[in-house]
């Protein structure tokens, strides 16, 4: 492992939590409209400050865990935009999604492609 990660407001401050503001009452501008950090950013911030050489082309493994490390959901498609963008952006060469039908890979200019497409 080269860097990990999970979801919490950023710099884990409570005073930053908004998971209970409806999206919609942002506006249309406001292009991240979910609460948390995501798991997938801070497994990349964490890589690029402690294995930088070893991102690029490496494999980002997601899996839905609660707070003990047992599985809590499966995946569905890729749909965030945000990690998508990010992770092509560091060099990941893959995602690898822990889903209903096993693991699925994706060569990640695909994922991003395909979470720009995601409608529900
Ligand atoms: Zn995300």
């Amino acid at each position: 492992m080269i860097g990990s990660g999970f979801n919490s407001p950023p710099a884990n401050r409570e005073d930053q939590r908004r998971c209970s503001v409806p999206k919609e009452t942002y506006n249309k501008k406001v292009t991240d409209k979910t609460c948390c950090m995501h798991a997938e950013q801070r497994a990349i911030m964490d890589a690029l400050r402690n294995n930088p050489a070893k991102l690029p082309g490496s494999m980002m493994y997601v899996a839905r865990l609660d707070g003990e490390g047992h599985q809590e959901r499966l995946l569905g498609k890729p749909y965030c935009t945000l990690c998508s963008k990010m992770a092509l952006d560091a060099g990941i060469g893959e995602f690898a999604l822990l889903c209903e039908d096993g693991v699925r890979v994706y060569d990640t200019a695909e994922y991003n492609k395909l979470s720009f497409q995601y409608s529900g």
